[in-house]
């Protein structure tokens, strides 16, 4: 079966498209009601773009820290529970931030329409109605969140994305502006989310000319931004790292991610270790899979003078060693791609274990 997926319905790019959003909500203004949520990341309280945000009277404005914690279950009920509460159901949601606050959005605009909690529509295709409009405006490239069908949010059972076509977003507003502030550690990291994608994409059996194209290009921007002569947070860069975050994000959407990526997830879920991070921690160490990915991976790092610390396994203990290899283990389908259809006759979870002990 091939993959047949929805797309964003609208993109607008370009420095200064944020100043668009007022239009582009005005079309929306008379649904449900009557009034927008902005879910907005802390970082930009009280910095310029708090002035720029196009709230009228009535409008709700929340600013979210996304360092106390990754997206939850809980966090998004109360979320609804509250505007709906107070105020019923919004014409639309406006995420302004990275990947967490993007998932904050797409995942609170389909349970003002979904109802119960959030956890019973962790999975794929088990929300039952299509959500409210919603806008993603990233301010952190990389995780291709803004192009993605998932929303992922920790519950207090599993770590799983709100996965089906009403996940998607209705518009996005890609402005290059609003990444320029990005500190110079996550912008590297969160790049490397984007490159990691593409290689990753790339070495597998579901590879194919569609995912291929979009990995081809993201990478030859991501090395632009990352290796070439100009390469640098430069505002030049900032306009190609927002594209290739989006390439990146639609190469794996049609391919699959890979090895680092199963390593990650474990990362995540038994240390908390945040994802972008975690892939860079992993990647570091995959020179048995992906080879001239992981040198020239190295060659960025050490242009950028990055930290990326080594020798962690020293500190884990057996269990929880065996307990992320086998987060990663589960997750055939990234195996499957990387490795192949007999990926079991070669891969377990203690060979999963020995590449953790790398780290
Ligand atoms: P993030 O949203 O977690 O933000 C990282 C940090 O950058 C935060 O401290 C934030 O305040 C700060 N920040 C954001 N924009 C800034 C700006 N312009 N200037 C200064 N600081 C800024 O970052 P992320 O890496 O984009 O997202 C990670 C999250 O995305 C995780 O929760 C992960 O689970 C999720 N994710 C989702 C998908 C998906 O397809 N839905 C894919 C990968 C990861
Ligand atoms: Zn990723």
């Amino acid at each position: 079966m091939h993959k047949n997926f929805k797309g964003i319905e609208k993109t607008v790019f370009g420095r200064g498209s944020f100043n668009q959003l007022g239009d582009i909500l005005a079309e929306r203004r008379n649904d449900n009601d009557k009034f927008m949520l902005f879910v907005v990341d802390h970082y930009f309280k009280g910095k310029d773009l708090e002035k720029k945000i196009p709230a009228l009277a009535g409008d709700v404005v929340k600013f979210i820290d996304v360092d106390v914690h990754e997206p939850t279950t809980e966090q998004i009920d109360n979320l609804r529970d509250t505007v709906k509460g107070s105020k019923g159901i919004p014409s639309a949601v406006i995420g302004i931030g990275g990947g967490s606050i993007m998932d904050i959005a797409k995942a609170v605009s389909l349970m003002f329409t979904n109802e119960g909690s959030s956890t019973l529509y962790q999975g794929l295709n088990l929300i039952k109605k299509p959500g409210i409009y919603h806008i993603g405006v990233p301010t952190i490239s990389g995780t291709g969140a803004e192009v993605s069908m998932t929303a992922v949010l920790t519950g207090p059972e599993k770590k799983l994305g709100l996965k089906c076509e009403w996940t998607v977003f209705n518009q996005v507003v890609l402005d290059p502006d609003l990444i320029a502030s990005v500190p110079r550690n996550w912008w590297f990291y969160t790049g490397m989310d984007t490159y990691i994608h593409c290689i990753e994409s790339e070495n597998g059996i579901l590879n194919n000319a569609y995912s291929h194209s979009y990995a081809e290009q993201s990478l030859k921007l991501c090395r632009e931004i990352y290796l070439g002569d100009k390469s640098g947070q430069t505002p030049e860069n900032d306009d190609k790292l927002m594209v290739a975050s989006l390439m990146g994000g639609l190469s794996l959407t049609y391919s699959e991610v890979g090895v680092c990526h199963a390593l990650s997830y474990g990362l995540s879920k038994i240390l908390g270790t945040r994802h972008c991070y975690a892939n860079c921690i992993a990647f570091n160490h995959l020179e048995d899979y992906y080879a001239d990915g992981v040198k020239e991976f190295k060659t960025m790092i050490a242009k950028h003078k990055i930290d990326l610390p080594q020798g962690l396994a020293k500190d884990w203990t057996d269990e929880q060693i065996t307990a992320m290899a086998k987060v990663a283990y589960n997750l055939p389908h990234m195996w499957a791609h990387a490795i192949g259809p007999d990926w079991k006759d070669k891969v377990t979870v203690e060979s999963i274990s020995a590449l953790y002990r790398r780290l």
